[in-house]
């Protein structure tokens, strides 16, 4: 068992409480190891999901449970055989923190498919038992395999969404073959889905943005979208049947998909990356008129998160956030359910320090 030494940290205690300040144990850093100090780590809504527990029939929590897989943060210490960091250096860290790197999945660099990958949080950690915690800490311990290296131009609070947020939209829309001139609806306005139309207009794309909040429409204009549409308002909707390549849906609650793939031309594709707690509905018939496509996508492999972190440092590409400290985090996530973010918490780290 390597040896093991105290962090800072948040975490809830179950399903029904605030996340608290707390105590956790990181490894002492082995041959590969990179430590870093976290300096700011994303909110995504998997976080409170994984926090409520309301994923509990595909991912049950254990509690205590530090979330957080955004992160970004300095390198202090490295293992003697680390050739990839040094101290000094920006690191990043995303949803993933090892796999078995012996599987076909992992031979290809698509760890995300590896059927023994460990999470960032709530995965067995091998090193020294329990559960994996999260970048809700003052820092991180991580084999340099799964360590990003991280654009030197980009705002890093604005930057560290893009370790989930970011791969997770780019991932899919590289896989389907987002394009210049590919009309592409992205369902949902929140962390995801203003990374969607931010990386699907800088593919050179026709972004359209659905949306339930009236309220965002300009945002979204301003984030890159061409068109914008209530999703609430039929009429709205109607006007785009069949036309559409992809639509990426990025919705956290549960909502009609049949609407959406009804928009879809014949051999179009709706990529479901939002994950609500009960299960959709699909109408056969949406499916079938049109020979579409409905699929799912999770996160990204290690290569592709490093080549989308390169396309957002090329473009100039980082989440617009609202920096926090950390002691709002339970403020932050009743304002998720209300999708009341523009467009995601990125919390401060240095806040750790006061409690
Ligand atoms: P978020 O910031 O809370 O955004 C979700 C958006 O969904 C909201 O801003 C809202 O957009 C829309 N929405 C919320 N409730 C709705 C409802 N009842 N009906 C219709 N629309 C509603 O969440 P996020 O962090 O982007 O995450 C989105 C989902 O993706 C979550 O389920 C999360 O767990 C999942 N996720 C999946 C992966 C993966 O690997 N597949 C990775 C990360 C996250 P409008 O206000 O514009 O309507
Ligand atoms: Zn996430």
């Amino acid at each position: 068992m390597a040896k093991t030494w105290n962090a800072k940290a948040y975490a809830a205690a179950s399903p029904t409480s605030s996340l608290a300040s707390t105590t956790i144990q990181r490894r002492d850093p082995s041959e590969r190891d990179v430590h870093i100090d976290i300096l700011f780590c994303g909110i995504c809504h998997s976080d409170l999901h994984t926090v409520r527990d309301e994923w509990k029939s595909v991912f049950p929590t254990v509690y205590p449970c530090v979330p957080g897989h955004e992160i970004v943060g300095r390198v202090t210490r490295v293992g003697s055989a680390v050739t990839k960091f040094k101290a000094g250096d920006l690191a990043a860290v995303g949803c993933l923190v090892d796999a078995d790197r012996t599987c076909s999945e992992c031979k290809a660099g698509l760890e995300q498919f590896c059927p023994n990958m460990t999470l960032t949080y709530n995965s067995s950690d091998k090193y020294i038992g329990g559960v994996t915690y999260g970048g809700y800490s003052e820092s991180i311990v991580v084999d340099e395999r799964f360590v990003l290296r991280m654009p030197s131009k980009l705002d890093l609070a604005g930057a560290a969404p893009l370790l989930c947020a970011g791969i997770t939209t780019y991932s899919p829309m590289r896989h389907w073959g987002v394009t210049k001139n590919k009309k592409v609806g992205v369902v949902g306005l929140g962390g995801l889905g203003h990374m969607a139309v931010k990386i699907a207009h800088a593919l050179g794309a026709h972004v359209v943005v659905f949306t339930t909040s009236p309220g965002k429409k300009e945002d979204a204009v301003r984030l890159g979208a061409d068109e914008v549409v209530i999703s609430r308002h039929s009429n709205e909707m109607k006007k785009h049947t069949g036309s559409f390549d992809f639509i990426l849906d990025a919705v956290s609650a549960d909502h009609d998909i049949n609407a959406y793939i009804d928009l879809l031309r014949r051999d179009g594709t709706l990529t479901l990356v939002g994950a609500p707690e009960k299960p959709l509905e699909v109408a056969a018939f949406s499916l079938i008129f049109g020979r579409r496509n409905l699929s799912g996508s999770p996160i990204g492999g290690i290569p592709e998160t490093q080549e989308m972190l390169d396309f957002c440092g090329t473009h100039n590409i980082t989440a617009d956030v609202e920096v926090i400290p950390i002691q709002k985090v339970n403020e932050a996530y009743d304002r998720l359910l209300k999708s009341d973010v523009k467009y995601r918490f990125s919390i401060d780290m240095a806040s750790l320090k006061s409690g």
